[in-house]
């Protein structure tokens, strides 16, 4: 009930131009159906594992987002019918995509992830690794993929000008490629900050327990 009303109210602000991606992690198939039931079909997963039992205990017409760091051993069990996968950050792993999608005679859509935050965290590309591998011949072999935008997290912090400056950092670097490379999605914005995102670009945003209510991690 409560999801439910969550989704349209959340719903009914967005701008026409915003994807809202549900972020569904931990929460159970019979509280994703609630979310499901009032005609939202897009979730994302950050575990692998969790979003391939949810792909087959739930409708076929959802799009799946995986939204977390992927291993590359673990590609294979996505492959059919991942959406977009959201923080890919290196030729290698966009190989083993392209290397899976294959088998399944699909194209896989990815954004790139790039490093905005202040903290230390371990993935993401700087925009310098994302320009020289936009720019690979490489990539362009890779039939059965195609990067068609950036992600970004902002440092978790109540700093709004910090997480301003974060945001509009990748929005200059999306903007600053994305006539030459195609790309149409900029993936930025979660419960906390997606205000701030979509008010410096963001036409994506990955919200969870805004939507869901608090995670509780046993
Ligand atoms: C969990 C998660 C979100 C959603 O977080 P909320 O604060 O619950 O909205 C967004 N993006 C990524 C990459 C996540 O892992």
């Amino acid at each position: 009930m409560k999801i439910a009303e969550n989704i349209h109210r959340f719903k009914g602000t967005l701008p026409g131009h915003v994807t809202l991606v549900a972020v569904s992690k931990t929460k159970s198939v019979e509280e994703i159906m609630e979310a499901y039931h009032t005609g939202h079909k897009i979730f994302g997963e950050n575990k692998i594992q969790e979003m391939v039992s949810k792909w087959e205990a739930m409708p076929k017409d959802i799009e799946w987002h995986m939204i977390g760091h992927v291993q590359t051993n673990k590609v294979k069990y996505m492959a059919e019918f991942v959406s977009l996968i959201h923080a890919v950050d290196s030729l290698k792993l966009l190989k083993e995509i392209n290397k899976q999608a294959a088998k399944h005679n699909r194209v896989i859509d990815c954004l790139l992830q790039i490093k905005i935050a202040e903290e230390d965290s371990k993935y993401g590309l700087s925009e310098e690794a994302a320009e020289s591998l936009l720019q690979m011949d490489e990539l362009r072999e890779l039939e059965h993929v195609k990067i068609v935008g950036l992600m970004g997290m902002a440092t978790f912090t109540d700093n709004e000008m910090q997480i301003s400056e974060e945001f509009n950092t990748l929005k200059n670097f999306y903007d600053k490629h994305k006539a030459a490379y195609q790309l149409h999605t900029l993936s930025m914005g979660m419960s906390g900050d997606y205000s701030l995102a979509m008010a410096h670009g963001s036409n994506m945003i990955r919200v969870g327990s805004a939507l869901f209510g608090a995670r509780n991690y046993s």
